[in-house]
């Protein structure tokens, strides 16, 4: 099945990122009773059961005990003039009482994400990925000193060697690899036995995504690639990798399994690929992951001519 968009995209807010670094602007958006807050805790988002499942927004009156504490919070953007955060509450002992109860759940953003509105999924997948990176970098890489929040969270300072870091984003080569009319898929060992997807691997710096892609299949699958094409790509908030999504065409058939990466590779025909995308199973009850997943929409966009 095509998603369009793609899950964890086509995120509806502006991000606002020439306002975003007046600290007077910031802090009118903050104090102002039409924003809107959506409160995290350990990672897991607030989540209004009752209106849809939808993103449990809060005002900022309700926020102002963190807000005031210091507690992390990240201008996501502005929609319709109405500017939108999010904030670690992980400060809170008892998420299941009130009020936090009458307002919603926390929700793991992955469990949820498939069962949101369109656009939902990429705000919380933003703003997972920054509140995380905030996390594990309170200390400045240069100098050791307890760096500071900036740019409305885009940013974070060392008051102390006035170094500047900013959130990272992590690519990943994510391929579909085609020969005539068959495709290249693989299990790793913590798949669901019957679960195959495309391969994947961490970008190497120095490395063109081409290279990347030609790499990761010759290491896992011993398969020689030669062109490249770019289909589609995906952030994936866990906790914060770029997937690029790519079709290759190799040159042989021979597979050659590197067992330390991958438990079985093979060949499948497009009839079997629509099958497992279908969510029928093959005969042997093969699957791709869900739909949410850019393996799953590589498959279905291959399928489509892609
Ligand atoms: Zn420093």
């Amino acid at each position: 099945m095509i998603q369009d968009p793609i899950t964890f995209t086509g995120g509806p807010l502006d991000r606002v990122s020439n306002s975003r670094r007046d600290q007077g602007w910031l802090a009118e958006r903050l104090a102002d009773p039409t924003s809107r807050f959506m409160p995290m805790w350990g990672l897991r988002a607030l989540i209004d059961l009752n209106a849809g499942p939808g993103i449990a927004w809060r005002p900022a009156a309700d926020m102002a005990p963190f807000l005031e504490a210091g507690a992390t919070r990240i201008l996501l953007g502005e929609q319709d003039g109405v500017c939108h955060f999010a904030v670690d509450v992980s400060a809170i002992e008892k998420p299941k009482a009130e009020p936090y109860s009458g307002w919603g759940k926390f929700i793991d953003v992955r469990s949820i994400a498939g069962q949101l509105p369109a656009g939902h999924a990429a705000i919380l997948a933003q703003a997972r990925s920054m509140i995380d990176w905030h996390d594990r970098h309170g200390f400045c890489a240069n100098c050791g000193a307890p760096t500071e929040i900036a740019d409305a969270g885009y940013q974070r300072a060392c008051p102390s060697c006035k170094a500047q870091h900013f959130p990272r984003t992590d690519p990943v080569v994510i391929m579909l690899v085609e020969h005539g009319d068959d495709c290249l898929l693989g299990r790793q060992p913590r798949f669901p036995k019957e679960v195959f997807s495309a391969l994947a691997g961490f970008m190497e710096p120095g490395e063109s995504i081409e290279e990347a892609v030609r790499r990761e299949i010759m290491e896992e699958a011993s398969v020689p690639v030669k062109r490249v094409r770019y289909i589609a790509s995906q952030h994936w908030p866990f906790p914060s990798s770029l997937m690029i999504g790519c079709i290759g065409e190799a040159t042989g058939r021979e597979i050659v399994v590197d067992k330390v990466e991958l438990e079985e590779a093979r060949w499948f025909s497009r009839e079997e690929i629509r099958a497992m995308v279908d969510a029928s199973l093959t005969q042997e009850g093969f699957r791709m992951p869900p739909p949410l997943s850019l393996a799953h929409q590589l498959a279905s966009r291959w399928l489509e001519g892609a």
